[in-house]
């Protein structure tokens, strides 16, 4: 089934940055966990954060590695999201690595993002919007992330250490700063405190890293992971302070009714709504409901998404008070698609990018030689047995130079060492092709690969159940 037909230049480097992205993912600090619940108890239960957050306190303790994973859709049984959701916004259009000294520059827009998200959504929107920040710091404290040092070492020097002993007994919390501006400033100094004390770690283990002597090692990681607690700590409860702040604004609340697509999973997957130019945007509740409170005055323009359907935006005047919008109906332009913007109409992350797609570019010298990009969509569970059908609505006037190819990659597990296959790719004028679900197929993800933006060259992209 999976068949190989590639002639496009930058086939075998799509490849290869499929290696890099998984070796990237393997860079995991191990107690991220540990950290973050070690600055909770430390905060206890009577801290701010606690107050804002109520029962979804504690899923900060997972929520803590949202930016590994990136790209993924998370299915438990009492949600099912995508992670980019928490991950790519306006502020933040593309995937940061976790390593100094890229990393920096995620501090100040998700610290913004977190605390915007406290003060307008649902305390589950906001603990997700929590745990990408959490790991970005908590990912900075790591000796190797803080050193910038990706050698061969690296795994072992962040994992030398007995997360158990992990506590922070006696620590007595830092508010960072009186206000959103103080906070963020204090953040950013508090971080560059915390790079500054890993990477001396990072430099006084590395001979015994480098000569595999594990004992002397571990303490000396044990004192970058209690650090990085305290920042957590300090973090967490800035952020419930600041919350607790009293805040104006107008309400805005309503329903998303969506058509179910005969899907275990995607048919529990929220819908999303934003506020197109904005830096808001939520997730719907199980029963479809949204609300933001405290948002600045104004007229925005509100857009609902769900796999296979985007409405049109709907003009909304906020004034002081609230607003509920009537019940915005996704099903009458659902259409069993499973890709969520698969008619490009969202760009609300910017007009340089595209919802719901990635744009990879290849890397090294082939970026500047060739125009063509892989533009990835969301992976998708596919159910064993269950027969699909991708389709590509080509333009008329699609451009032929470098002709435009929609393909499927395929993958047996959520994450993992396996590297996809591709199915045979559709050129225009070909629309569709048809594949199974099965053991190594139980993962899809469309990519185009274009020279031009997606929604020039096609007018959508279905990929949906055959029957
Ligand atoms: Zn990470």
């Amino acid at each position: 089934m999976n068949r190989f037909h590639h002639s496009s230049a930058i086939y075998r480097t799509a490849t290869s940055a499929a290696l890099v992205l998984f070796s990237q993912a393997a860079l995991a600090w191990g107690p991220h966990t540990e950290i973050a619940q070690a600055a909770l108890t430390a905060l206890g239960t009577g801290d701010g954060i606690y107050k804002q957050l109520g029962a979804d306190t504690g899923v900060l303790a997972q929520y803590v590695w949202m930016a590994d994973w990136r790209t993924q859709l998370l299915i438990r049984t009492d949600e099912v999201f995508y992670a980019d959701d928490y991950l790519l916004f306006p502020k933040a259009k593309t995937h940061s690595q976790h390593i100094c000294p890229e990393v920096k520059q995620t501090y100040a827009p998700f610290f913004r993002r977190a605390l915007q998200a406290l003060r307008t959504e649902s305390p589950r929107n906001a603990a997700r919007w929590i745990g990408s920040l959490l790991h970005f710091t908590t990912d900075t404290g790591s000796p190797p992330h803080a050193a910038g040092f990706l050698g061969a070492a690296h795994s072992k020097m962040e994992n030398w250490v007995d997360a158990k002993l992990i506590h922070l007994p006696e620590y007595q919390p830092q508010l960072l700063g009186e206000d959103d501006s103080a906070a963020e400033a204090g953040f950013l100094a508090r971080m560059d405190g915390l790079i500054e004390f890993s990477k001396e770690r990072a430099a006084r283990c590395r001979a015994d890293v480098d000569a595999d002597r594990r004992e002397p090692v571990e303490p000396v990681v044990l004192e970058s992971a209690l650090e990085t607690a305290r920042v957590t700590a300090d973090l967490l409860h800035t952020l419930g302070v600041l919350a607790a702040r009293p805040a104006s604004g107008a309400s805005l609340s309503g329903t998303v009714a969506l058509q179910k697509n005969n899907h275990p999973s995607l048919d529990r997957l929220p819908a999303k709504v934003v506020l197109l130019g904005t830096d808001f945007s939520t997730l719907t509740a199980p029963d479809g409901s949204f609300a933001f409170r405290h948002l600045p005055e104004g007229d925005y323009k509100l857009v609902a998404l769900a796999p296979g359907a985007t409405s049109a935006p709907m003009a909304v005047s906020l004034r002081s008070g609230g607003f509920i919008v009537p019940q915005l109906a996704l099903s009458a332009a659902a259409s069993g698609n499973l890709l969520r913007n698969g008619d490009f109409l969202l760009q609300w992350s910017g007009a340089d990018a595209l919802d719901h797609w990635s744009m990879k570019t290849p890397p090294g010298k082939l970026a500047a030689k060739t125009s063509v990009r892989d533009w990835d969509g969301e992976w998708l569970p596919l159910e064993k047995g269950v027969s699909y059908r991708l389709e590509a609505h080509w333009k008329k006037s699609a451009p032929q130079a470098e002709s435009p190819l929609v393909f499927v990659r395929l993958k047996p597990a959520a994450s993992g060492p396996a590297v996809p296959t591709e199915t045979e790719p559709l050129n225009a004028p070909s629309d569709h092709i048809t594949l199974n679900g099965t053991q190594e197929a139980a993962w899809a993800q469309v990519c185009i690969r274009a020279a031009q933006a997606p929604q020039e060259v096609l007018e959508s992209v279905q990929f949906r159940r055959e029957n």
